[in-house]
């Protein structure tokens, strides 16, 4: 979402001239409206327009492309063009929203954003003492933006066990947690630009703990049941409230 929105800047002062797309909205109500802003929340992303947002969630199989039309009509959801550019959006979902973003979206728990609210994320941990870290991390309203990825290899950076409550985490633990949540979401974004992600995996999909040289488990932790990679040698399940 962050690579769209740098790739989208030239866009913002633009009129939107043609619109068109399979996506279920007014596509007339976006002709000659310019575009103001263009923001993310997470893998939600935003098109400001004056007195509506168009609103792209990519789901699982939604992709766009910029300047071509890459995949077929039938996946158009949303096509633009705007002053002399072209923005397509494919098999996402589309929606415009008429409401105040900020009311809508809580940027501070946005994990790349400016705003960004390290204060306020330990906030909302502490109020959740029963809840597996692996769970907490996928937490929208905490950390918006990471996913699956981020989450097992910040765990494995800071060596903490998947399933250790929220409420048992020593509190430098705690900071290490909220802090890699943001910093490896930034060399996230850094080795994806560069096509070099996989190749900087230390646990997510591996066999083999780095440090331990022992067999990674694989295992769906939690109430998210997403696929979790870990190492139970060095990896610390914290079990008394410190
Ligand atoms: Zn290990």
């Amino acid at each position: 979402m962050v690579i769209l929105k740098e790739a989208m800047q030239p866009f913002i002062g633009k009129k939107i001239l043609e619109a068109r797309g399979n996506a279920k909205i007014d596509m007339g109500q976006l002709l000659q409206r310019k575009i103001l802003n263009i923001k993310t929340w997470g893998k939600q992303f935003f098109i400001c327009l004056p007195n509506t947002t168009i609103r792209i969630h990519f789901l699982m199989f939604g992709s766009h492309s910029i300047g071509e039309q890459t995949r077929p009509d039938k996946s158009l959801r949303l096509g633009l063009k705007v002053g002399r550019r072209t923005v397509f959006f494919y098999t996402c979902a589309v929606r415009l929203i008429d409401e105040d973003l900020d009311s809508i979206y809580d940027w501070e728990a946005d994990v790349m954003s400016d705003v960004w609210n390290p204060r306020k994320a330990r906030k909302k941990l502490k109020a959740m003492p029963d809840t597996m870290v692996c769970d907490a991390l996928l937490d929208q309203q905490i950390f918006s933006g990471v996913g699956n990825i981020i989450k097992n290899e910040v765990l494995y950076r800071i060596m903490l066990h998947p399933e250790t409550l929220v409420g048992n985490i020593p509190a430098r633990k705690l900071t290490a947690l909220i802090n890699e949540a943001r910093n490896y979401s930034f060399d996230f974004l850094k080795w994806k630009k560069k096509f070099v992600l996989k190749k900087h995996w230390l646990a997510h999909t591996k066999k083999t703990c780095k440090r331990c040289d022992l067999p990674l488990v694989k295992k769906y932790c939690g109430k998210t049941k997403r696929r979790t990679f870990f190492c139970e040698n060095c990896q610390v399940k914290y079990n008394f409230s410190t």
